[in-house]
């Protein structure tokens, strides 16, 4: 009984964490799942004294995951409590369960207790800010946006990703399909960006476990939007901070992790098994360690990556028909909005017409995938990329013919399929494009090489001066 609970009140936690709800299939399914192995386990062992170790190994977790951070005395310190712990459950002959399964139901009931958790987390003025502008700014950062000019594992012909440069220059967009980037890291290539200085990569991380993981280092860009009298709007991941607390930015910030039972239409097997792969994550980003127990129903999901993050594209395609399409249609003259979708980045869990792929056909980038041939990892994430067109197309439809407003459009490096690997290379590391539609640009499509930062800030200078 005290070790069933004990191993399903860590689960029900972290599920509330990630926004489920306590009542939710995915939560009671998986917590009966797994109260059920721990009463089994519990049971098998009951006569044994690996009995005790066992329970001390589960309420260690509890300790490890929710209560301790990896500072090195912290390692210490919680294996002293561990091996306590199992000799106190050894040497009492286990008179310490009551107070164990008294813990693991507070810590159960804390769970039903919490607060709902919602996607995105918004901060900044409410009433609306007089602005001084005639023009408005739509511009979207697509994370991971190679461009199929000359690519090197180029779309199938016929696929619709091998369309896209077409579909941007049909719609009145001045294309760059030749731009690099500076750096291959996100926060690297954007920070460089947003401080208006294509040298000035540096960026800030924050501790393992923060809410926010990095901020760019200062956002120059957002600054001189407001000097020049923006109303400035800014969606951004719970993966890079731009708004650094600057107070008049509208600021909307949205959980990488989470909140696959608010947006995924799968079926409840596969609802079921997202919820799982969450908690797995959520465990092995906290820990080094892991926890055994959990890892071992992985395999039972279908997925064999370790490396897993898919909800980063699950969120960032709801977003795009969602909250950024709405608010988008009716952008006013005056306002300014920055927008950092992690989409089409990996893993690949689209087809290219955005249909959920199931979990064992996922692709990724030949580093977290090496048996995995990059030709096979470029035809998945071209499937992404239509998907995200597909996506970009209800956008640029709701906004064309507004006469005032610029969009710009780029990625931030290239599709990094080879990267980090013996075969990276500088188109793959670093190559994307540039899509500008604007009353003042003709459109077209340029093959000239640019550099990506220089080209973007250009931009940027003249629609802030
Ligand atoms: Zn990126």
């Amino acid at each position: 009984m005290t070790a069933a609970l004990c191993s399903a009140v860590l689960p029900v936690n972290l599920l509330a964490d990630l926004g489920y709800p306590v009542l939710s299939m995915e939560t009671l399914i998986i917590v009966t799942g797994l109260g059920i192995t721990g009463a089994l386990i519990g049971a098998m062992l009951a006569s044994s004294f690996l009995y005790a170790y066992f329970l001390s190994l589960v309420v260690y977790f509890y300790l490890e995951i929710y209560f301790l951070s990896w500072t090195a005395t912290q390692i210490v310190i919680s294996f002293v409590i561990l091996l306590a712990l199992t000799l106190l459950l050894r040497l009492t002959d286990t008179k310490l369960l009551p107070y164990i399964l008294a813990f693991a139901v507070a810590f159960s009931l804390s769970a039903v207790l919490k607060p709902d958790i919602p996607v995105i987390v918004g901060s900044g003025p409410d009433p609306q800010l007089p602005t001084s502008q005639d023009q408005s700014i739509l511009h979207i950062v697509m994370d991971e946006m190679a461009s199929p000019y000359q690519s090197e594992y180029p779309p199938a012909a016929g696929h619709p990703a091998e369309g896209l440069l077409d579909y941007l220059v049909e719609q009145g967009f001045h294309v760059d399909a030749n731009a690099y980037s500076v750096a291959a890291e996100t926060v690297r290539s954007l920070s460089a960006i947003v401080a208006l200085n294509p040298e000035n990569t540096g960026y800030q991380a924050f501790h393992p476990g923060a809410v926010i993981a990095n901020s760019v280092a200062e956002n120059l860009y957002a600054k001189s939007l407001l000097e020049a009298g923006y109303e400035v709007f800014i969606l951004q991941s719970s993966y890079l901070d731009y708004c650094q607390e600057l107070e008049s930015v509208h600021c909307l910030t949205y959980s990488r992790t989470g909140h696959i039972n608010e947006i995924s239409s799968a079926g409840l097997g596969e609802r079921i098994k997202l919820a799982y792969l969450l908690v797995h994550e959520a465990m092995t980003s906290s820990t080094r360690s892991g926890v055994l127990l959990y890892a071992l129903g992985v395999s039972l999901t279908g997925s064999s990556n370790p490396v897993l993050d898919f909800s980063v594209p699950l969120i960032s395609h709801d977003l795009m028909q969602g909250e950024v399409l709405e608010q988008v249609s009716s952008i006013k003259p005056g306002e300014a909005y920055f927008v950092h979708l992690l989409l089409p980045h990996f893993p690949y869990v689209f087809g290219p017409d955005c249909e959920h792929l199931p979990i064992a056909k996922w692709g990724y980038p030949v580093r977290h995938a090496p048996a995995v041939s990059p030709i096979e990892s470029y035809k998945s994430y071209w499937d992404q990329v239509a998907c995200a067109e597909k996506l970009l197309s209800r956008i640029i439809n709701a906004t064309a013919g507004i006469e005032y407003l610029t969009t710009i459009i780029h990625g931030d490096h290239g599709a990094r399929i080879m990267w980090q690997t013996e075969n990276d290379s500088r188109d793959d590391d670093l190559k994307t494009l540039i899509a500008v539609r604007s009353s003042h640009v003709d459109p077209g499509l340029s093959s000239k090489p640019v550099i990506l930062q220089n080209s973007v800030i250009s931009y940027l200078k003249q629609l802030i001066e």
